[in-house]
Formats: C-alpha cells, structure tokens, sequence
C-alpha cells in the first residue's frame, strides 16, 4: 500500500517562500529527492516553526507517507516531530558535483524538454521535473493585484486573532502552548522568466520564480539586486542553469519554477 509509513533519507534541494495556512499558520513547499535519487514534495512544513531549520542541500531523515490529499505521485505528508538532521553537502569546488550524484541518479524526472515534461503530466501525472532552457528571452517583475496584498493582509490578521485567542484561553497547565504567529511580508511583485527549451514543438514559456532564496534576495536587498542576480544566473555562457519545475495542484498544467541550478560551466571552473 502506497499509503504506508517510510523513513526515508532525503537530500532537500527547493523550498518555496511561506504561503499562510490555516491548518499550520504557515507550509513552505519543500522539495528533495531520496537516496535513489527520486523527487518528493513534502508537506506540511511549517519552516519557519520547526524547531531546528535545514538548508538546501542538506540530508534529513523523515517518516513519510504518501499524502491522501494530494495525488500527484511526487506528494508525500511528513511527520515533522521525526526529521533527524543530517549532514549539508560541503561547499568545496566540486560540491555541485556530489550534489548531481544524488539529485540525477535517477532519470525519471529530467526531461530534454518543457513539451516532453507536459507529456509525462498528462500521462502519468508527473508534476516535477528538471529542464535545461536553450534560450532565456526575458527576466521581468510582475506586480501582483492589490485583491492579492489584501488577502494575504486579511487571512494574516484572521489567523493572527484566532492564534492570539486560543493562547489567551490556555491554563498554565496545558502542554501544547501555540506559537506566537510570525510576521510575514507579501512578496509585491514576482519575477517571470520568459524562455525556449529544445522542443520542436516549443513556443516559449513563461513561468514565474517562486524560490525562497530569490524572494529572500528581493525582500530584503530590493527587486534590482534581486533582478541583477537572477540576470547573472541565467547567463547561459557563465552557468549550466536547469529549471527545477513544479505544478500546481489545482492547475496541473501550470509549472511554476521552484528551484534553480547553477553550476558554473565547466570551462569556466578554474578561472
Ligand atoms: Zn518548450
């Protein structure tokens, strides 16, 4: 049965900027692949209150089952009281490479094409998969509606009160004390790259950026450093860039980029 209990060992490698959630506050859509090298999305993690964080590119070791609620093969619950935390791939020159040791052992999820990628979706229900672009046409910021700000502005105050209320009720004695909600900004404006891959059948995707560290970049240095960096990443002369690509789950065919890699292009490398 699919929904049976693992411990897996997981070598995580995208996290999402924080969504709020009624449920946990907040989940941060993780991404990792096992041991064998297999893609998984993990949830619910509440990032930002677990008790110990971890890094991309850091082991952990978790017990999780496949998640009821979402069939999208890659899905899987994590039951965050069991992550053990293991050991980051060390930064050394070739830290890329025993990173690609793992994340590329196994070829089910990389794809020679977005088109081909699309396929799989439709066939099997793929939704994350690895694309190397041929050509990036654009990298844009794309303010977000204000009914947007709002929301998150009014499902933040909401979660806020209903939180401050169940810790004005608490005894002394009770146990499980929640959390202090912790603030949030509403990331304004999202970047888009617009790009080729090597299809035939290729017209041009557009797909916004929804990494962490690339929305930690904006949030606190500004969106034209933040602009300037994704412009230097995807310098396909300088770096081997691939797309990590995710689907979303109530729009299936819509991938949104979670994750970039980054290598620098091996000629480049003893420069
Ligand atoms: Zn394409």
């Amino acid at each position: 049965m699919q929904s049976l209990k693992q411990r897996e060992r997981i070598l995580i490698w995208g996290k999402t900027y924080p969504e709020l959630s009624t449920k946990y506050l907040e989940t941060v859509c993780t991404a990792g692949v096992t041991e064998a090298g297999r893609p998984v999305r993990l949830f619910p993690i509440p990032f930002r209150y677990l008790s110990q964080g971890f890094e991309k590119y850091q082991w952990i070791t978790a017990t999780i089952c496949k998640n009821p609620a979402d069939s999208r093969p890659e899905s899987f619950r994590i039951d965050c009281d069991s992550i053990e935390y293991g050991d980051k791939i060390p930064t050394t020159a070739d830290e890329w490479g025993r990173r690609a040791d793992f994340m590329f052992r196994d070829v089910g999820w990389q794809f020679p094409t977005v088109e081909k990628l699309f396929d799989a979706q439709k066939a099997t229900g793929t939704s994350i998969g690895v694309v190397a672009p041929l050509t990036i046409k654009k990298i844009e910021l794309l303010t977000r509606d204000k009914s947007d700000a709002k929301s998150f502005e009014d499902k933040f105050q909401e979660l806020k009160k209903s939180l401050d209320a169940k810790r004005a009720q608490l005894t002394l004695f009770e146990q499980a004390i929640p959390p202090e909600m912790k603030k949030l900004d509403f990331i304004k404006a999202r970047f888009q790259i617009s790009w080729e891959c090597n299809d035939p059948r290729c017209k041009s995707h557009k797909m916004q950026v929804l990494d962490w560290e690339v929305c930690e970049l904006q949030r606190k240095h500004g969106d034209k450093l933040a602009l300037e960096k994704l412009n230097e990443l995807c310098d396909l002369s300088r770096y081997d860039l691939k797309f990590f690509l995710g689907n979303l789950f109530l729009y299936p065919h819509s991938f949104m980029i979670v994750g970039l890699w980054y290598p620098k292009r091996a000629n480049l490398l003893f420069r």
